[in-house]
């Protein structure tokens, strides 16, 4: 339904038709993108937080049309999920990180890839089975691989969802809940899910340093994790005194702008030759 200026029927405030233009916009994008390769994935490093080596790299949708600026996932993978198209994009996704870690797993530098998992993803049928057909048609290790889940999608699907991710966890892929904190966040539901890593929230990364609350709760939620031997991971860690309050309040892995950037996996087998050079 158009607007029809200020005396006609107006279903949709000027901000909500000028969004859904925009969603549009995207979604033709993202068609266009799945159809040419112009998706791609960055990759980036997580490390050992006493040690500061590279254990692991999350990887990072990104989108880039030739002669434009490029699509911020913050933009397009909302309307992926909107739109459904988040099923095919994420399977891309998931498919191309098992690819290169295999890759770098057969150059004799295994490192274990994380992929981000959208809800709509978890519950369409067949997601085991996909899973699975990518681990087998490219052999990588399944230890290699872990999934990101926030706790939407693991509260999305009750019990149906429980056991998928003992099912996948019983093939051998790590699970992480990510974003922690942001959501439902209950930490007694913790015991329930099935998950070897908690990922603490950015937004509570970025504040600890200066929120004497945040800092308390961040600790809390740390020394809970680790006593239900669930690992932890902090994201988004840009300066030394955040690295440097997490390490001491239990975190084993961070991840952050003050260790890399999301690159590309070429950087990042850099990164791992001269590591260990
Ligand atoms: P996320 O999973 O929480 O990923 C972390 C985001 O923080 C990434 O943004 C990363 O580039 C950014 N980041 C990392 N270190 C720092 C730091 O030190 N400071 C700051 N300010 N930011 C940092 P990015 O790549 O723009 O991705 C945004 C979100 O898009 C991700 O949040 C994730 O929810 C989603 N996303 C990205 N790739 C995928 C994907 O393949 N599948 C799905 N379902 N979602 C994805
Ligand atoms: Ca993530
Ligand atoms: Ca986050
Ligand atoms: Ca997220």
């Amino acid at each position: 339904v158009k607007t029809q200026g200020r005396h006609g029927y107006c279903f949709y405030s000027p901000e909500m038709s000028q969004r859904s233009v925009a969603s549009q916009r995207i979604e033709n994008v993202l068609r266009h993108a799945l159809a040419h390769g112009e998706l791609s994935l960055q990759y980036q490093p997580k490390v050992d937080a006493a040690l500061g080596h590279i254990v692991g790299a999350e990887a990072l949708l990104r989108l880039q049309v030739e002669g434009k600026d490029a699509f911020l996932p913050d933009q397009f993978i909302p309307v992926a999920e909107d739109t459904g198209l988040i099923v095919s994009i994420g399977t891309w996704a998931l498919r191309e990180a098992c690819v290169q870690a295999r890759h770098w797993q057969r150059e004799g530098r295994p490192i274990p890839i994380s992929v981000n998992v959208s809800p709509l993803q978890i519950q369409y049928a067949g997601f085991y089975e996909r899973l699975d057909s990518i681990l087998c048609e490219t052999g990588l290790d399944p230890a290699l691989l872990e999934l990101e889940l926030t706790e939407r999608t693991v509260m999305s699907g009750g019990d149906g969802t429980i056991r998928l991710l003992r099912r996948i966890r019983q093939r051998g892929v790590r699970l992480s809940l990510d974003d922690f904190g942001t959501g439902y966040s209950s930490l007694s539901y913790l015991k329930h899910f099935p998950v070897d890593a908690l990922k603490i929230d950015r937004a509570f990364v970025r504040d600890i340093t200066q929120d004497p609350e945040t800092a308390a709760i961040t600790s809390a939620i740390i020394a809970m994790a680790r006593s239900l031997n669930k690992d932890v991971i902090a994201e988004g860690v840009e300066t030394e005194l955040q690295s440097t309050f997490l390490r001491e309040a239990g975190c084993s892995q961070m991840q952050g702008f003050l260790f890399g950037a999301p690159m590309s996996a070429d950087a990042l087998h850099q990164r791992l030759v001269e590591q260990v050079a």
